[in-house]
């Protein structure tokens, strides 16, 4: 896949756009001036691969609780603003290593250029995010509805107040709740500027629904090069949006990791192997490696050997047993209550 060629931003240890690998990002959803507990959040998206996390600075109180964050934590920490650039320049002096912020929305161009000028001398980049629900009036009026055309110009046109300023440190999002207007938009703004772009369906809603929503729209997207960091937006826990982040980046074989595959079951299926899947799923989810292993899961003997030789360890299921596969050998007959320590001991065989 070529990645669409776009400028680098730096947040604080790493790298948004160019040839940076695509970052994950969530957001914490507990108010920031609880910083203690934020702390916590963070080190659990930390722990599930997550590389950027966005908090809210509504108040004056989540300022001070980000600041007290920036002071326990390396995490690359976004300042999420709306309207109060006071707010974004407190955010600033509490050590956010990234604002965003919209800046058609803060009321005049002295206020954009304070918080343009304060990001340039600290090397902070700013994100802005569009979103259907955000479009300008002039810029709805001309198009009567929101569509990718719409939410392009958006984004272009708040980019353009920085850019007056002589701020190119942009991050764009251009985001809809509806897939297909999200991937038009994503693809008209990438073909538009050379921003890096962050990418993601929002307000997808819960598993499995947003799971879905977000990897159509993402995979459709990162499969054509577009996106260089990205956010699985769930109602559910921020650690979920990471963990199906990570999934989705290994699925589409951009990031490396365990991939497991498992056939649907069938009548002929002859172990309990939606049992196993479970219980080596989150064994394997406790395994961090950037090696790239396939392991496979199979429910009989007829169709599951193929899968299995394939894998660099599997099984194929019998009657009460399984056939164990490494590198496309057989190996031996093992029990069925062994299939899942015995995969498990396998990988870790192939990790050392
Ligand atoms: S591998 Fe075997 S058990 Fe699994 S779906 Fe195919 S035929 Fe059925």
């Amino acid at each position: 896949m070529i990645r669409r060629n776009t400028r680098k931003v730096k947040v604080r240890n790493l790298y948004i756009g160019g040839d940076a690998p695509i970052s994950i990002q969530s957001m914490c959803d507990i108010p920031t001036a609880n910083w203690q507990a934020c702390l916590e959040q963070i080190k659990q998206l930390s722990a599930a691969g997550c590389d950027v996390v966005r908090l809210t600075v509504n108040t004056e109180e989540a300022a001070a609780g980000f600041k007290e964050l920036r002071r326990h934590t390396d995490m690359p920490l976004v300042a999420d603003i709306h309207f109060d650039y006071r707010l974004a320049l407190a955010a600033i002096d509490a050590g956010a290593d990234k604002i965003r912020i919209n800046p058609g929305n803060i009321g005049g161009s002295d206020r954009v250029k304070a918080v343009a000028d304060a990001c340039k001398e600290r090397g902070l980049p700013i994100r802005i995010g569009v979103n259907g629900g955000s479009l300008e009036k002039d810029i709805l009026a001309k198009y009567g509805r929101v569509c990718p055309e719409a939410l392009r110009d958006s984004a272009l046109y708040h980019a353009s107040l920085l850019e007056q300023f002589g701020f190119y440190d942009i991050v764009l999002s251009v985001k809809s709740s509806d897939v297909f207007t999200n991937i038009e938009a994503n693809k008209l703004i990438a073909a538009a500027c050379d921003y890096p772009l962050h990418i993601g369906v929002t307000e997808a809603g819960a598993i499995p629904d947003g799971l879905i929503k977000n990897s159509a729209g993402i995979g459709a997207l990162l499969s054509q090069g577009i996106g260089d960091t990205m956010r699985i937006s769930l109602t559910d826990s921020p650690v979920e949006e990471v963990k199906a982040a990570v999934n989705l980046l290994k699925a589409l074989g951009i990031r490396k990791g365990i991939n497991i595959v498992s056939c649907p079951t069938c009548g002929r299926t002859k172990i309990d192997l939606k049992r196993h899947y479970a219980a080596l799923k989150s064994a394997i989810d406790e395994i961090d490696t950037d090696r790239e292993i396939t392991v496979a899961l199979m429910g009989c003997i007829v169709n599951g050997p193929g899968e299995a030789r394939e894998a660099d360890v599997g099984v194929a299921g019998g009657d009460g047993e399984a056939m164990l596969f490494r590198k496309g050998e057989i190996i031996r007959k093992i029990p069925e209550y062994e299939i899942v320590p015995t995969l498990v001991a396998e990988i870790k065989e192939l990790l050392h």
